[in-house]
């Protein structure tokens, strides 16, 4: 059955159309999150509707602002690091650049998703294909900072430099589509399915490193003591994230207690904000470290075509993706499965 996410809620006395909040029962099945029973928005919204109910408390406001606010303060955080402490005119510094648009398009992407998506079944399904798309930039992003500032300088891998970051953007595109088809397909595993969908890229980002750590443990050499902690914490904050990711804990013991604070999804987003927030201070503090070691590696040299033209045709191709999906939706190739949704999500 296609969707036309029409509203079958009645209105709250006193409140205004826009401020409505529903129970699981009076919304599209579409929009019914796993052991989340209350705080629903009206579904069929304006943009503007979408926009006001930022500030009304319902049970996706805080997926919203726990990934606008760091937006803005990353933003802050480049321009602060571009007047004190990096030249970012100096190409040795692109992968930082590409990190950083990494970062900020997953908090973009994801905030205007969970801000939008009871606009309709289309914006819906668009919004979180490029919500996906984020979390694949911020670990192309993250590949590319590893690959020139994480490796041994004796690494082999410096050889192979066209082909290891055309993986790495092959790797970030087959995320993003994977991720998207989820949203029709295969849904009785759908955040199995995402979650393993992002292993490959995050083994991309971390693969450097992992390399120059069996350098340090075997030779004692390259190190980088002042980082190591920031690496180590980055593991343990990976797997807190895959955990609330896919347990859907606390509110899968409590269902209807965790509707507004503290859901699973909350936790996942502000864990996920720790660890970019690490790898922020991190990845400028190993390139400015490492800066003179690297600087005579063959193949260790960064420029546009390395970096920022690679991370732009993945986004490219993601937006793309993100736009076909929404096409196939409009044209009714994709079509919405209320019944085979609305028993997986009960
Ligand atoms: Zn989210």
């Amino acid at each position: 059955m296609k969707s036309t996410m029409k509203a079958k809620a009645s209105k709250t006395p006193g409140s205004s159309k826009d401020s409505i909040l529903l129970h699981r029962d009076q919304v599209p099945s579409m929009q019914i999150e796993p052991y989340i029973i209350t705080g629903y928005r009206q579904p069929g919204t304006s943009v503007l509707g979408s926009i006001r109910y930022a500030f009304v408390l319902h049970n996706d406001v805080g997926n919203f602002w726990t990934h606008f606010l760091p937006l803005l303060a990353w933003v802050a955080w480049l321009a602060w690091l571009a007047k004190y402490r990096i030249d970012f005119t100096d190409p040795y510094y692109y992968p930082l650049l590409c990190f950083w648009a990494g970062a900020c398009s997953y908090v973009l992407f994801s905030s205007m998703a969970h801000l939008l998506s009871n606009i309709s079944f289309t914006v819906r399904s668009v919004c979180f294909t490029l919500d996906y798309l984020g979390i694949a930039l911020y670990a192309l992003g993250g590949a590319i900072s590893g690959f020139f500032y994480e490796q041994s300088i004796g690494s082999p891998l410096f050889k192979y430099q066209g082909l290891v970051l055309s993986l790495d953007v092959a790797i970030a595109i087959s995320a993003t589509l994977m991720c998207g088809l989820t949203r029709f397909y295969w849904r009785n595993f759908r955040y199995l399915i995402r979650a393993f969908s992002f292993v490959f890229p995050y083994a991309t980002a971390v693969a450097p490193f992992i390399q120059r750590l069996f350098v340090c443990l075997l030779t004692g050499n390259e190190c980088v003591t002042e980082t190591l902690h920031l690496h180590v914490s980055g593991f343990f904050l990976t797997f807190t994230i895959a955990f609330f990711f896919v347990s859907k804990i606390p509110e899968r013991f409590a269902p209807g207690r965790f509707d507004i604070y503290f859901q699973s999804h909350q936790l996942f987003h502000v864990v996920a904000v720790v660890q970019t927030c690490t790898q922020m201070y991190m990845f400028p503090l190993d390139a400015q470290l490492r800066k003179d070691a690297l600087s005579v590696v063959e193949g260790a040299t960064p420029n546009i075509y390395n970096t920022l033209l690679p991370f732009m045709f993945a986004e490219v191709v993601g937006i793309v993706i993100a736009s076909v999906v929404g096409v196939l939706i409009v044209r009714g190739v994709l079509v919405y499965d209320e019944k085979q949704h609305y028993s997986k999500t009960k």
